[in-house]
């Protein structure tokens, strides 16, 4: 996508992406409802004419080809199948309109291998509406991939299905574009879709791409509050900088303090930014430690594994704390209420963009 910008009258649903995927990438629109993801899936497929900017497909100029002469095809969110016909007949349909015309034989043949690859090999001659969700939305994808696109687009495919099932088609759709090596791109607002699934992740706000990466990177290297907070969870306080060397910045907080962090984005001396800690990078510890933060123990859940601890600061306002089980010995005893201390690497805190 070189330049591409889509508005509908005033709206800007879409401004100046710059973006190449490679071949056979996994790659993932994700963002808040409205900033653009279905727009941007739907100038891949055809389905809108960007207002400026050129699509490719394949080093291909794909201005002046029509939907359904582009070598690609969507998953929708309410995956569009024919009630009436049978499982086969609705995989069969897009290659019946195929001129010149395709042999019965090769249709049945490109069914059959389909159906097979979506593990639906013994339901060719079931209705839809006989079909569950999870089986319906597997119809939906073998009718996508049946005459071999080179980019498949999926919008919130996985949207309507209940937890469990989510979970079980979101490793369905990995295996399956490994095992096809069609270049896929996903839309989703589900973070957790969006980190298991990808191979890169493009965060998205208003229209505009705000960062792209591996789901680590984005993970552990936020430029902005608004990545850190889409992808995870995090902490944010509200600061000036007010020194630089290298990475190494210091930022003074709302309690009048100077704290060492680790520069995050392309920031300046004077900007007004937001130092991120992730819950999990946080010890919280019982005993007093020179130099950490006095807090008072708001909450603590339980989740097995970890236990998730609400603290508060006197001027800081809430901290989350995550804790594994095994460190957490120590503040294993902490109720509601009692003076606590906690404490971050300065490589764990990060000075972002607060946007
Ligand atoms: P998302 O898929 O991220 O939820 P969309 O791409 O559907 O976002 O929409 C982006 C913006 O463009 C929204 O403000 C939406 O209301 C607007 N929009 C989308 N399609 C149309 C349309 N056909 N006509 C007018 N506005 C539209
Ligand atoms: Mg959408």
């Amino acid at each position: 996508m070189k330049g591409v910008s889509k508005a509908y009258g005033e709206i800007e649903a879409v401004k100046k992406i710059n973006l190449q995927i490679a071949a056979g990438e996994f790659l993932t629109f994700l963002g808040p409802s409205g900033c653009g993801k279905t727009t941007a899936l739907r100038m891949l497929a055809g389905f809108e004419t960007p207002t400026m900017g050129t699509v490719f497909i394949d080093g291909e100029d794909m201005s002046d080809k029509a939907a359904h002469h582009r070598p690609v095809n969507m998953v929708f969110q309410s995956y569009a199948l024919f009630p009436h016909l049978t499982v086969g007949q609705n995989i069969a349909y897009g290659l019946k309109q195929q001129r010149p015309k395709l042999a019965r034989s090769l249709i049945n043949e490109k069914v059959g291998r389909a159906l097979e690859t979506v593990r639906l090999a013994d339901f060719k001659n079931r209705r839809i509406w006989e079909m569950s969700g999870g089986q319906q939305q597997r119809v939906a994808l073998a009718r996508a991939i049946v005459n071999e696109p080179k980019l498949l687009l999926l919008d919130e495919p996985l949207a309507a299905l209940d937890r469990k099932l989510r979970k079980e088609m979101q490793i369905e759709l990995q295996d399956l574009q490994r095992q096809l090596g069609i270049t896929f791109v996903l839309v989703t607002h589900d973070q957790e879709e969006a980190l298991s699934l990808s191979d890169r992740v493009c965060v998205m706000r208003a229209g505009e791409i705000v960062q792209i990466g591996t789901p680590r990177d984005l993970y552990d290297n936020p430029q902005s509050r608004y990545v850190a907070d889409f992808v995870g969870t995090s902490n944010f306080f509200e600061g000036d900088i007010t020194a630089i060397h290298d990475v190494k910045v210091q930022i003074n907080l709302q309690d009048g303090q100077a704290y060492e962090a680790t520069l995050g984005d392309d920031l300046a001396v004077g900007t007004r930014a937001c130092l991120s800690i992730r819950p999990e990078q946080i010890r919280l510890s019982k005993m007093e430690i020179p130099g950490a933060l006095k807090v008072t123990v708001q909450n603590q859940i339980f989740l097995g594994e970890h236990t998730e601890y609400l603290v508060r600061h006197d001027k800081l306002g809430n901290i989350a704390v995550l804790s594994p089980r095994q460190a957490d010995a120590d503040a294993d005893t902490l109720n509601k209420g009692d003076a606590a201390w906690v404490q971050w690497a300065t490589e764990a805190a990060l000075v972002l963009s607060n946007i």
